[in-house]
């Protein structure tokens, strides 16, 4: 097999001699073919439910359907050179390799709107990544830029598990066990905690309601001032998130009550909810979810010395038997500062792993998951939509424009604006 960063060459091998390799053959489907189905697209989240307000990405015109890869390569490079500084292009770290070389920045969702937000020159912002990292974008970049996502149907099947209105009902009941006034220390029954990976909508709601925002990086230091806050917290959307925090915090499991939204009181009892410090929304994210401890057993087998770095959207029981977890981030950087030959399994997305053992041959770095399953709706971005959203836009014409409404945006900054307030430890 190819030695190479690009998960698309390496579905093209394995499925060249068998299936086996790959969570599916759907993968070598081009993203056009499944744009007018009602579904994530093939990879690892193509079995969760799609909801039905899912924005639908129109018919890609033919010419780029058509193109090949060496005529897509010389439009989007000439598109660029045209644009100028007029145009930002960001590439999330788990998308593929055939779109990421065309990035200005790579990196997770709050480093590349960061740096969205710092190119003010760039009156557009093509966002190689999914819908809630478009809106993250749009909410910290300026009044007069465009963010522009190339592919409307890349979602994130786990922000989409948790919607404004099943949120809503949630508090409400909330507010009918706990009431709504402070206790004697001044924190409020209930703060509400989202991850980044969540609707601006969300993010607005916590904004409203004294809430804030986290990421894989600063979810502890998050969770310490929501708690001087408050007396719990709901944590939305990621379950794995939420408890591999709070339990490295102390809570214990049964304080941590699952929120099932389709069940009355999320189905729990009224004791349990009296109980909970920390309400876990029933989100995953269907990529990390893959990741299990029988993988990591068999990672020790093969190498005894081997490092194991998990992130910490994997279930709690893998969490516990990696050797570290930590953010895209924190995994980045634990193998960029190993100094001497290491073998690294990595519990993340398969393109950022591909792409880490490719920068760092001086190491062994592989994915614990032996099947190649790459998140299906950052997969849905190829260089045909960024050809045509970069020539559209020499053309005059912004397509696929993700914009947030005033209204939700204004709260789910404060949300955000918490957080960067919120300093971590040490
Ligand atoms: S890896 Fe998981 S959380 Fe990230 S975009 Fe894909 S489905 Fe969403």
């Amino acid at each position: 097999m190819t030695t190479t960063a690009s998960v698309d060459l390496t579905i093209r091998d394995i499925t060249a001699t068998s299936a086996d390799g790959v969570c599916t053959t759907d993968l070598l489907t081009a993203p056009w073919d499944v744009d007018v189905s009602p579904g994530y697209g093939p990879g690892a989240s193509m079995d969760d439910a799609i909801p039905a307000a899912t924005p639908r990405q129109g018919e890609l015109p033919a010419e780029y359907r058509e193109a090949s890869n060496e005529e897509l390569d010389h439009r989007i490079r000439a598109a660029k050179k045209t644009l100028g500084d007029r145009v930002v292009v960001l590439g999330h770290f788990y998308q593929r390799d055939e779109v990421v070389q065309y990035a200005d920045y790579v990196g997770d969702s709050f480093q590349l709107a960061n740096a969205a937000k710092a190119r003010t020159d760039a009156e557009a912002i093509v966002f190689c990544g999914v819908h809630f990292m478009a809106e993250t974008a749009d909410l910290l970049s300026g009044a007069d830029q465009r963010v522009i996502l190339p592919n409307l149907a890349a979602g994130c099947s786990m922000a989409d598990m948790a919607n404004i209105d099943q949120v809503e009902e949630c508090w409400e009941q909330l507010a009918e066990v706990y009431g709504t006034e402070p206790d004697a220390d001044g924190r409020v029954p209930v703060i509400p905690v989202t991850y980044m990976n969540s609707s601006a909508a969300i993010k607005g709601f916590c904004g409203r309601n004294g809430g804030i925002v986290c990421t894989s990086s600063n979810a502890e230091s998050v969770l310490e001032w929501a708690f001087e806050r408050g007396q719990r917290v709901l944590f939305f959307p990621d379950q794995h998130l939420g408890r591999n925090t709070a339990k490295h915090m102390g809570v214990s499991l049964e304080q941590m009550p699952l929120w099932n939204p389709a069940r009355p009181l999320g189905g729990n009892g009224e004791a349990e909810l009296q109980n909970a410090r920390v309400i876990l929304w029933q989100g995953f994210c269907s990529v990390h979810k893959r990741f299990t401890t029988t993988q990591i057993k068999k990672a020790r087998q093969d190498d005894a010395n081997v490092r194991v770095i998990v992130h910490p959207e994997c279930p709690m029981d893998v969490v516990d038997a990696a050797d570290e977890y930590g953010s895209t981030d924190y995994i980045t950087k634990a193998i960029a500062g190993a100094t001497s030959p290491t073998t690294f399994a990595i519990g993340t997305e398969i393109n950022l792993v591909q792409r880490l053992a490719a920068q760092h041959p001086q190491h062994t770095i592989y994915c614990l998951d032996p099947i190649v399953c790459p998140c299906s709706t950052m997969y849905r971005i190829h260089p045909g939509y960024l050809a045509w959203v970069l020539e559209r836009l020499i053309a005059g014409v912004v397509e696929n424009r993700i914009e947030v409404s005033p209204g939700v945006a204004e709260p789910a900054r404060v949300a955000l604006e918490r957080m960067l307030a919120a300093k971590p430890k040490g």
